[in-house]
């Protein structure tokens, strides 16, 4: 099989390689498509986590059809349609045993700490499978594990109730699916970006006002826009100042869900304020299993359309170039996925 895979800082190549072969309580699902994003871009350029070997096959966010399963396999057969979810947690630890997977110290993510999806096949683990239902697309069903499941689980995080406002910080792929999910909620959005083509788009995908954090105070303007402060604000951007915008943009009782994976240091806040103003900010990272079936079944409901999420399709030869569309916002990508794997 063809395999993308990483031989050292930005030294991709597609190589030819053997198909990986499952153990006995693993299956092999042959990929039909495969995303790239931040978590991509951030490895390639040289933040491959300590102890991974290279070369590398790369990709994490995945979906296509069951090969072949190992003989203690019963949940799935071959031609199954699934989704690949992103990481592989112990099973055993706290967090694992109360759903909060997503938190075990034990994680690994394939495609950042080991062999990935962006290949003709990848070795998964059937409890980490996510059935796709018939009617939703691989190129859909494989963003879903990442670039929806993630600001999914984070405006869970932030406890988003009908009718809240709320104002999302980084109109990028994940800031773009937290608008169409709080939309979905019922809530009131505002959207900030830097970039005026990303502030028309999350106009034109519902957003209730767009604010250009170019101009001036974002706070200031969010507060003048929601007479107040919103309720919640999510930060993708990972950026202290942007954070810093987002948790001054709330009104008392607010909550700020930072979700931007970024090397500073977050800003203190007055503490007079903070604790004045009861004010929360909390972390949120990646999703569960339980995630990715809810949003799976709104999609299957039509309640949840990502038609318009895939922007660019791409082989494994284009994904360099995919990369770089992401790093320079050129073309301003919402979701770029590898739909030709062979
Ligand atoms: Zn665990």
């Amino acid at each position: 099989m063809r395999a993308l895979r990483l031989h050292g800082i930005d030294d991709l190549r597609v190589d030819e390689v053997p198909v990986p072969t499952p153990g006995p309580a693993e299956v092999l699902v042959e990929v039909a498509a495969c995303g790239i994003g931040a978590r991509d871009l951030m490895v390639v350029r040289g933040g491959a986590p300590p102890g991974v070997r290279l070369p590398q096959v790369l990709g994490h966010e995945a979906a296509g059809t069951v090969a072949t399963v190992g003989a203690e396999v019963t949940d799935w057969q071959p031609g199954d349609r699934v989704a690949v979810l992103v990481g592989r947690p112990c099973k055993r630890c706290g967090y694992c045993s109360i759903g909060r997977e997503n938190l075990c110290a034990s994680l690994v993510v394939p495609g950042i700490d080991t062999d990935g999806a962006l290949a003709g096949f990848v070795v998964a683990d059937p409890d980490l499978l996510a059935p796709v239902p018939a009617g939703v697309p691989f190129h859909e069903a494989a963003i879903v594990v990442d670039a929806v499941a993630t600001p999914y689980h984070a405006l869970k995080r932030a406890g988003l109730a009908e009718g809240s406002t709320i104002a999302i910080f980084g109109m990028g792929g994940l800031g773009m699916h937290a608008l169409l999910l709080a939309k979905l909620w019922g809530a009131d959005v505002v959207g900030v970006d830097v970039d005026p083509v990303n502030l028309e788009r999350a106009l034109a995908w519902g957003a209730d006002a767009a604010v250009d954090a170019r101009d001036g105070d974002a706070a200031a303007r969010i507060h003048e826009l929601s007479a107040g402060g919103v309720d919640r604000a999510i930060e993708f951007v990972g950026s202290a100042r942007s954070v810093d915008q987002a948790v001054r943009s709330v009104a008392p009782g607010g909550r700020t869900v930072v979700v931007g994976l970024g090397p500073e240091q977050l800003a203190s806040l007055p503490m007079q304020d903070f604790v004045a103003r009861e004010l929360e900010v909390a972390g949120s990272f990646g999703s569960t299993l339980q995630d990715v079936g809810e949003l799976f079944d709104l999609l299957e409901d039509e309640r949840l359309d990502l038609s318009r999420s895939v922007t660019h399709t791409t082989d494994l030869a284009g994904v360099e170039a995919g990369l770089r569309r992401l790093e320079t916002r050129e073309e301003h990508p919402v979701r770029t996925v590898v739909t030709d794997l062979r």
